[in-house]
């Protein structure tokens, strides 16, 4: 494979490039900027305007559905290009994007991606994952918020049960939502997906206040929550494939072509020793620096090679969870390097010192790749099993009845 840009894609490059530099700057936070979710919510939602106002939205959905019909290739360059700038696109946007669109795309109807898709890649409509559940995380197939059809002929169905780590769900339009809906098949199987209005009565979102200080997540109680059969995705029973696509999504979203590293570098060769050199010229600190950087191109080169896979129609399986699984330890890493540069400061900065307060909130906050989209100790028995073939965990629960299992 080659990694250097064709002709075309360099050209594509340069055209992305110069629109970003005229477009992007006014959107980029100042570091240490610290603003209310709501805030927040609204300049992802101004970012998604611009973008899809300069084309750029949906690069490698079909122009007939607003994106703009391209391969792969070219969302991995937009998206590097893209990660030079602190851009207002965290999970507020990218579950849209990165995890409702593909899996309406995928199992929805002609209606529903009529319905959904462009209004998603503008900003105009929000979406929030209702998956994880207190006792259902790792084994998300355990999840117990139950769906049963309404008993007056209207094909609706009535949901109830909790939601946990919902992120963004107080702010979002719309939610995935997977739920059992017949608890006598085995725990993959009785499982439907739907997406629901957030608006919809019987549902509240309680925000759970993180160690940063944030509340980004929330539990979410369905009591009672009435959804039209219009708003299932794909058949009764098949949810578990829809999951494996949202999940698929999220994996191959994480974060490895955003650059970690150089910043890192920059600001070392920038930082006086205090013996007439910089911090660069410290054979311990290259040393960490260029180990952090050549993972970060690893992770890179590996992504690319799995959206390539996807490009033309293949599935990484659980190849996709190796990225994820990298990028996730090689994130935690580099942010724990950049406090460590800080020196005193970074535990005790000088007032008005917003920019190592950042840095600070940042390496509190990357702890939650290594747990947020799959575990690591998950991921890694995924890929024990499935990619190198060894023996798998025991799994008493596989092909029993879900109402039957204890716990
Ligand atoms: C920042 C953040 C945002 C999130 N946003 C959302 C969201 O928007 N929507 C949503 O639905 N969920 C969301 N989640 C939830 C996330 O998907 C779960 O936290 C994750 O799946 C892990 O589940 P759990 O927290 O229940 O941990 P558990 O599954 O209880 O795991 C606890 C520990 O046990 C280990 N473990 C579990 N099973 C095994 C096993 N078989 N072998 C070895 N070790 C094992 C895990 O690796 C982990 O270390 C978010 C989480 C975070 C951190």
């Amino acid at each position: 494979m080659d990694f250097n840009d064709s002709p075309a894609e360099a050209a594509f490059r340069a055209e992305a490039r110069a629109w970003l530099a005229a477009h992007a700057p006014a959107h980029v936070l100042t570091p240490g900027e610290k603003m209310p979710d709501t805030e927040e919510a609204d300049r992802g939602r101004a970012w998604m305007r611009a973008l899809y106002a300069g084309g750029w939205s949906g690069l490698t959905f079909p122009k007939a559905l607003g994106g703009r019909g391209l391969s792969g290739p070219e969302a991995v360059i937009f998206a590097e290009e893209e990660g030079k700038y602190q851009l207002p696109k965290g999970p507020f946007t990218s579950i849209g994007t990165g995890m409702a669109l593909p899996v309406i795309a995928k199992h929805g109807s002609d209606e529903q991606k009529a319905r959904f898709i462009e209004a998603t890649l503008k900003g105009d409509t929000t979406w929030c994952q209702l998956f994880s559940e207190p006792a259902a995380g790792s084994d998300l197939a355990a999840l117990r918020t139950k769906a049963v059809r309404a008993d007056d002929g209207s094909g609706d169905w009535i949901v109830n049960g909790q939601k946990v780590w919902s992120s963004w769900a107080h702010l979002t339009d719309w939610g995935i939502l997977v739920v059992r809906t017949d608890p006598t098949l085995p725990k993959h199987k009785g499982l439907t997906f739907f997406v629901v209005d957030m608006k919809t009565p019987g549902i509240e979102t309680r925000p759970i206040r993180q160690i940063s200080g944030a509340s980004e997540f929330n539990e979410t109680f369905l009591t009672d929550v009435r959804i039209p059969d219009a708003n299932r995705l794909g058949a009764e029973g098949e949810g578990w494939a829809c999951c494996m696509t949202v999940l698929m999504g999220e994996r191959l979203g994480s974060g490895a072509h955003r650059s970690g590293v150089e910043p890192l570098i920059d600001y070392a060769a920038a930082t006086p020793d205090g013996h007439g050199g910089t911090m660069l010229d410290d054979r311990a600190i290259r040393q960490q620096l260029a180990e952090a950087l050549a993972e970060e191109q690893g992770e890179r080169f590996f992504q690319a090679r799995l959206r390539t896979m996807v490009s033309k129609g293949e599935n990484p399986g659980a190849l996709a969870g190796m990225v994820k699984l990298a990028y996730a330890g090689r994130y935690q890493k580099t942010n724990g390097l950049a406090l460590e540069l800080r020196g005193l400061a970074g535990i005790a900065p000088e007032a008005g010192d917003t920019a190592t307060g950042d840095v600070q909130y940042d390496y509190i906050y990357s702890t939650v790749m290594r747990i947020a989209g799959g575990a690591d100790e998950v991921l890694r028995n995924q890929i024990a099993e499935r990619v190198l073939g060894m023996p798998g965990e025991v799994r008493m629960d596989k092909n029993v009845p879900f109402e039957t299992l204890k716990g």
